[in-house]
């Protein structure tokens, strides 16, 4: 009722002739382990510089999806995203204007997304969005949104403004794919053939 979280123990009361006098209980608060483990669980699972899902969180998210679409015969959708030309990025404006770049592309494309779409950032200038309940076409509307929006992002930073573009990888779950690393791997080359076309577009699987 107070908010605390109590661990409670109780046993019965005996005495030496076995008759029994009653039951006794024990309570300790453990308020601030509990608080303690779930943020450390939630910082386990987070990108510190975007504040959005890492891979081990959005790994454990698309195999949750994945075994849930089997089951139902419903599908999902992967987008993987790079952003184009960023060690010139971080060569032109340094560390710092790459950092700022990282996170106004997460602040830009974290409300164009749902609730149940898992963004994460899969490490470096790479990030990944899952789609559940999302077929190819409707995924592909929303990657060339993505794509207009990122473009049109001005990143302020000590050494200026600048602008950046990504390259989308998008790939649908297929009834043959034995695993959702198949998945995943089919918006990988489409994500590289979108890079090899020129950067600053959309390349589906
Ligand atoms: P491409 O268009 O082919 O993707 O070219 P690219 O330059 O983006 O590709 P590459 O993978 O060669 O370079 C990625 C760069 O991203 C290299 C690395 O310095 C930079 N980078 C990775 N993580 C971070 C980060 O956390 N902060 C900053 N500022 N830069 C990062
Ligand atoms: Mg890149
Ligand atoms: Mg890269």
């Amino acid at each position: 009722r107070d908010d605390r979280i109590l661990e409670r123990y109780s046993r019965g009361l005996r005495d030496r002739e076995g008759m029994y006098w009653g039951r006794i209980w024990f309570y300790r608060d453990v308020t601030e382990h509990e608080r303690m483990t779930e943020r450390l669980v939630q910082l386990s699972r987070t990108d510190m510089l975007t504040d959005i899902a890492n891979r081990r969180a959005f790994m454990e998210a698309l195999a949750e999806e994945y075994r849930r679409a089997r089951r139902y015969g419903h599908p999902f959708t992967l987008l993987m995203i790079d952003l184009d030309h960023f060690k010139t990025v971080n060569d032109n404006y340094g560390h710092e204007g790459g950092d700022a770049a990282l996170k106004a592309f997460s602040r830009t494309i974290k409300p164009m997304l749902r609730e149940t779409d898992q963004f994460a950032r899969m490490g470096g200038e790479e990030f990944s969005i899952l789609l559940p309940e999302t077929a190819l076409d409707e995924a592909m509307q929303l990657a060339e949104r993505i794509g207009r929006a990122v473009a049109a992002i001005r990143v302020n930073c000590r050494r200026g403004t600048f602008g950046i573009t990504a390259s989308i990888g998008v790939s649908e779950l297929q009834p043959q794919d034995a695993d959702p690393e198949e998945t995943l791997g089919r918006a990988d080359k489409a994500l590289y053939t979108a890079k090899a076309e020129g950067r600053n577009r959309v390349a589906s699987a």
